[in-house]
């Protein structure tokens, strides 16, 4: 088969992808379980009264708490890469990262406030050291002309969603339902399981590893040959500075699309109908909601650009749809939560269904496209550095997302979520206006 290294021929398939890739995908699909389970009881958890065996804290203590975490979960990154380049290697940092993620939910499952803040720490360092690298192990598994590489980081994005879509399905219930403590419980047991996986399934992605390490050290030996300059050429310069004007836009695309859960959350459990057909279901299976869209809707994005042939919109146009998508899904809200806080009823909960449909066209816009541009975008000798750099853009988005959503109880809501549109869709504006001098930045870069 043309681009396909010998290696990955001889490799055992999956789905004609690697077999390491379907150890990846679980290990991933777990993580994001235990991820998206706890996130969408947290916020509930930490407002709900004593009597109801919550925290009691104000809506505005838990999401600054929330945003902290949050954002202190992709911050780590950062070090987390570090690690893995520097000390552990990739197949450590992801089996220690996954154990301490374990821990900290089961820290959580215990009902005391220093276990609760231990968890919360626990979970922020150990997904700081398994999420960037286990993305990093699915780029070991091809060789750099494998034309599945691509393909397979989509398969791998599904994992996520499919993680992220199954646990408030099962967390939800069990947390809001039966005992807060339990679904946090069941989080750590879905990321023990990922843990076993990953460990029964080393077999599958040490080939790949052993060319990773081979690389680096090939690498380090030309270094050495060479010698490296320090400094940047000019046109590397307006590469990277096109990935600082981006890193801004792509915060604030964060900020909005990770109220989902904090202010939509609370949205859902205050003042949504939670019936369907005369059942009455837990306010956390909408947290499912968007990562089902993500599942439908990525094959068609990606048939999509494909269609469009060379008329696929640029890197940065796409961003300013993601701006746009997701401020026209605040917009939508507004009339909502008009309609909600001022006549005191609760509403269809086809509002939030429609809004976290039009953030999945958001994301499927900007998220998959943000990362291969910074590979694309910086001198290679910094792509590390700049995609930890990349990944800090959602790490403040995520504290943007907590601030706002502090307002929770002290804005009218749809002066709040007014904001939130006004602002992601006054961005979007710019960046339109913006594309063609940035493409010039870009040098030639699509
Ligand atoms: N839902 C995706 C994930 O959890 C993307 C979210 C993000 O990167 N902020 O990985």
């Amino acid at each position: 088969m043309p681009g396909m290294s010998n290696i990955a021929v001889a490799e055992k398939q999956w789905f004609g992808h690697p077999r390491g890739l379907a150890t990846c995908f679980f290990t991933e699909m777990w993580e994001r379980f235990s991820y998206y389970g706890m996130r969408a009881l947290l916020i509930l958890y930490m407002v709900a009264p004593v009597d109801k065996g919550g925290l009691a804290f104000s809506t505005e203590k838990g999401a600054s708490i929330y945003g902290w975490y949050t954002m202190g979960v992709y911050a780590m990154s950062v070090p987390g890469g570090w690690v893995a380049d520097k000390l552990l290697g990739l197949y450590r940092s992801v089996l220690l990262g996954g154990i301490i993620i374990a821990a900290g939910h089961f820290m959580m499952a215990y009902p005391s406030l220093p276990t609760f803040y231990a968890g919360l720490i626990s979970i922020v360092i150990g997904t700081g050291l398994l999420k960037p690298n286990v993305s990093g192990i699915v780029g070991t598994l091809y060789s750099k002309d494998d034309v599945r590489r691509d393909a397979g980081f989509s398969v791998f994005y599904m994992g996520i969603n499919l993680g992220a879509f199954i646990a408030p399905l099962i967390c939800g219930p069990l947390g809001q339902r039966v005992n807060w403590h339990y679904g946090f419980g069941a989080a750590g047991v879905g990321m023990t399981l990922g843990v076993i996986q990953y460990v029964l399934g080393k077999k599958h992605i040490a080939p790949g590893l052993a060319r990773h390490e081979k690389d680096e050290a090939n690498e380090r030996a030309a270094e050495r040959a060479e010698g490296r300059s320090s400094s940047f050429t000019p046109q590397e310069w307006r590469r990277i500075s096109v990935i600082a004007i981006l890193f801004f836009f792509s915060m604030l695309f964060w900020g909005a699309f990770e109220q989902a859960g904090s202010s939509l959350n609370l949205f859902a459990d205050r003042l949504t109908r939670l019936n369907f057909l005369g059942h009455s279901f837990p306010s956390t299976l909408f947290q499912s909601v968007q990562p089902l869209f993500v599942i439908i809707f990525s094959p068609i994005f990606a048939l999509l650009w494909l269609r469009m042939g060379r008329h696929e919109p640029s890197s940065p146009t796409k961003f300013g749809f993601g701006l746009f998508f997701v401020g026209l899904s605040f917009l939508l809200l507004v009339p909502g939560a008009a309609i909600a806080q001022q006549q005191g009823i609760k509403v269809s909960p086809m509002w939030l269904i429609g809004v976290y449909l039009l953030q999945t066209f958001g994301e499927l816009c900007l998220s998959p496209v943000g990362l291969s541009m910074v590979t694309k975008l910086a001198p290679p000798r910094i792509v590390g550095l700049m995609l930890g750099v990349f990944f800090l853009s959602i790490s403040f988005g995520n504290k943007l997302g907590g601030y706002c959503a502090g307002f929770f109880d002290r804005f009218p809501l749809p002066k709040l979520f007014g904001a939130v549109a006004g602002t992601t869709l006054a961005a979007a504006f710019i960046l339109f206006l913006l594309v063609k001098p940035i493409r010039k930045l870009m040098g030639g870069v699509h």
